[in-house]
């Protein structure tokens, strides 16, 4: 894996790649990618041009993290709950709550849950 990129967010690829230009960072997999130009004012018209490659790895490293909606988030608990449920069978030292607050504690880990 590249010591400076960290693996794409959406298919877990450890191995994203800077563009040959510099410009920007894309996974191969799944092709995503940061912005591929940076557009600026000079005088009165737009000018577009590539992101310094340390940029680039910048706005790569730094992607927002997912928004999970309240169904996501009941959808994580009703899982979780099942797989409690599996685990422990009749013996049921666990209730819902515990099931929400794992859920909970998983996704705001990896990124954000909708107020
Ligand atoms: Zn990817």
């Amino acid at each position: 894996m590249s010591e400076e990129l960290k693996p794409c967010p959406f298919c877990g690829n450890e191995e994203p790649y800077i563009d040959g230009f510099g410009g920007f960072v894309k996974c191969g997999t799944c092709k995503s990618s940061t912005q591929t130009k940076a557009i600026s004012v000079q005088g009165e018209g737009q000018v577009e041009s590539l992101l310094p490659r340390k940029e680039a790895i910048k706005a790569w490293n730094t992607r927002a993290k997912p928004t999970f909606t309240k169904e996501d988030v009941e959808k994580a608990e009703h899982h979780i709950y099942c797989e409690l449920l599996s685990w422990f069978g009749n013996d049921r030292n666990f209730d819902e709550d515990m099931a929400k607050d794992l859920a909970k504690a998983a996704l705001n880990a990896i990124g954000k849950i909708e107020e």
